[in-house]
């Protein structure tokens, strides 16, 4: 059977939440065997995104977990514990027995469904480019003879994995061999988290090119911009219906 795909998604409450969710699904509702782990960061499971997850079409796990006030600055990395959460859940409810691969899929970017496609066979850690990452219109990975050599980046070329989160998938077992392995706080630079986290799991020779050795660009970090809202009489934080 094909492995499970587990995307883990942290979302926050913000006007375009609801949109974001909605766009995703879209994509991920599409693919075979597919298991979304969303962590809300929030103090409780709100009702906007229970509701949404029910009709989503896409079997879930629904989580929480609030991002301490002091780490939510600018510069800060972000969704540490929700990813965090999201690796315990699995570590909890998933052993070895269970074929899978995880993936780490924000709410602000755009899948296409081939790129699914490519991390479905993940053996230990596989990756691909990302659309709009590293300040160019792709950053990807190097890669000569079937193997990672080096990585193509505008932005900070010396991280020992200079990849977005989207850009790699990692097999469940290796997720539950390292049970260590987390995102970190404590001295986490804004675009090391993941450089921090891989280089617990694997190193740079090991990874598994996709996507046609990390030629197609498959997900891209859009990014969705703030709507113009000066003109709303109140913002109210968990709106999706309209008042009459
Ligand atoms: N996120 C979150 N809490 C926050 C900010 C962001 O859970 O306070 C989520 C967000 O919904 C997204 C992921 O964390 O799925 C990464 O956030 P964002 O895209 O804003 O970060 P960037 O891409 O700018 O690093
Ligand atoms: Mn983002």
């Amino acid at each position: 059977a094909l492995q499970i795909i587990y995307a883990i998604t942290p979302t926050y409450t913000r006007p375009v939440q609801k949109a974001e969710l909605t766009r995703v699904a879209h994509a991920f509702r599409q693919v075979t065997r597919f298991h979304w782990i969303v962590v809300e960061d929030s103090t409780s499971r709100t009702e906007l995104v229970t509701r949404f997850l029910r009709g989503c079409g896409v079997p879930y796990t629904h989580l929480n977990v609030y991002t301490p006030q002091r780490f939510k600055r600018k510069g800060m990395p972000r969704a540490t514990e929700q990813r965090n959460l999201a690796l315990t859940w699995l570590r909890q409810h998933r052993s070895h027995r269970d074929p899978g691969v995880v993936y780490f899929a924000d709410d602000d970017n755009a899948y296409s469904l081939e790129v699914f496609e490519e991390m479905r066979d993940t053996r230990a850690v596989s990756v691909w480019p990302v659309g709009f990452a590293g300040g160019r219109t792709y950053e990807r990975p190097l890669v000569s003879k079937g193997k990672v050599v080096g990585w193509y980046t505008g932005w900070r070329a010396g991280r020992p994995f200079a990849i977005d989160m989207a850009g790699f998938a990692v097999n469940l077992n290796v997720i539950l061999a390292n049970p260590q392995a987390l995102f970190k706080r404590q001295g986490s630079k804004p675009g090391m988290q993941e450089s921090d986290f891989l280089k617990q799991i694997t190193k740079v020779s090991e990874l598994e090119p996709k996507a046609n050795n990390c030629t197609r660009v498959l997900v891209w970090h859009t990014r969705t911009e703030n709507p113009h809202l000066a003109k709303e009489v109140k913002y109210i934080k968990d709106k999706d219906t309209v008042a009459v």
